[in-house]
């Protein structure tokens, strides 16, 4: 089996991980903490494994790109939309520290999976996970300096965006059911600059600004 060192010094190798503070994020948080405990020899692959519920923990070569975009500094203050296994919110805020990390989980299992999940963390305190619908964002805590959006959205939500700080970041995959391009988002002098960084696959975001539910039924 593949070990943490390795999965990394791969990822550097093809280019996913670009910067340091990304390189010591993916092997202080050990992925294998994250995945079912049936899929724990595989965690080291480059691949996406599920986490019940049809959903999955994204491959670390996503998780290294949306990262190295979302260029997260100490003390920022970040939203995610889609919570899944808390793999990657555990990494944003080792990123953020000693910032916070909010993160958005529709599927009832999944939140409470992490939230056991997240107890590994080094400052779980700063990460709260909130059920409900992320694609509304949440208006309680915004503005953002950072949003990523880890499901696929039909459109770039006007609420993420009105959510979204001056100077912020929001990755977001955006497209159709299946596929979509990720696009990172900046907000600039109250203008929009949108930038496509290629393909993707994610699963959907299902919400009031997403996919309906009842198309997976
Ligand atoms: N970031 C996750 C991780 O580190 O494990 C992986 C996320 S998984 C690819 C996508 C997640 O988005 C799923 O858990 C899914 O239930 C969730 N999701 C889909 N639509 C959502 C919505 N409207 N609000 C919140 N979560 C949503």
């Amino acid at each position: 089996m593949k070990n943490l060192e390795e999965l990394v010094k791969e990822l550097i190798r093809e280019g996913f991980i670009r910067s340091e503070s990304v390189r010591e994020a993916m092997l202080t948080i050990d992925r294998k903490d994250f995945v079912p405990y049936i899929y724990r020899e595989e965690a080291y692959i480059d691949e996406p494994l599920p986490i019940g519920e049809d959903q999955t923990i994204s491959a670390p070569h996503m998780v290294a790109i949306m990262l190295e975009l979302l260029d997260i500094r100490r003390g920022m203050k970040v939203l995610e939309i889609g919570t899944g296994s808390g793999y990657n919110a555990c990494l944003m805020e080792y990123l953020a520290y000693p910032g916070r990390v909010i993160t958005i989980e529709r599927l009832k299992s999944l939140y409470y999976i992490a939230q056991e999940n997240i107890k590994r963390c080094p400052h779980s305190e700063n990460i709260r996970i909130v059920y409900g619908d992320g694609s509304q964002g949440y208006p309680e805590e915004a503005p953002f300096d950072r949003i990523v959006v880890t499901c696929g959205a039909p459109d770039i939500p006007q609420v993420l965006l009105e959510q979204l700080s001056e100077g912020g970041i929001m990755v977001i995959p955006v497209g159709g059911h299946y596929f979509q391009d990720l696009y990172r988002v900046i907000k600039r002098k109250g203008e929009i600059v949108k930038e496509n960084h290629g393909s993707v696959a994610f699963v959907p975001m299902i919400g009031k600004f997403g996919f309906k539910e009842e198309f997976y039924i």
